[in-house]
């Protein structure tokens, strides 16, 4: 694949430097069949440096899972070589069962039907509490 010249796919661009790999992994890139390219530490006028992810295919990305980790990420969907579409992901208000409350006794780990539910209580400091105990999340 050449890395300026995705056909159909989607870029996650202006992704904090450093911060790809986690996207990766909890966006479950790795089990595509398709190309996939971390392009770590580019330059950036805006940001210094940045990180891009390129999928060269038609994929659902998880905005909740791209909001938690970094709000920066600019997602584009490319379709014959051009961007189509280009929106910024946005803190989620909400988090289910993107991350698991490490509290023992918190229902969540006894009833394991139950969702992970994670609630925005700080937006400035991107702090989300467990629905049901209230713990904080570590990312
Ligand atoms: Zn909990």
């Amino acid at each position: 694949m050449k890395i300026d010249s995705i056909k159909n796919g989607i870029v996650l661009d202006h992704i904090t430097a450093g911060r790809s790999m986690a996207i990766y992994k909890n966006l479950g890139l790795d089990k595509l069949d398709c190309s996939v390219a971390i392009i770590k530490n580019v330059k950036s006028e805006k940001m210094g440096k940045k990180d891009i992810i390129k999928i060269d295919d038609q994929f659902t990305v998880n905005l909740d899972v791209i909001g938690y980790l970094d709000p920066n990420v600019t997602v584009c969907i490319i379709e014959d070589g051009k961007i189509v579409k280009k929106y910024k992901v946005e803190l989620p208000e909400t988090l289910v069962n993107i991350a698991k409350c490490k509290n023992p006794r918190c229902i969540t780990s006894i009833e394991q039907e139950i969702d992970q539910v994670f609630v925005l209580t700080d937006k400035e400091n991107h702090v989300y509490r467990c629905k049901y105990c209230e713990s904080k999340l570590k990312k």
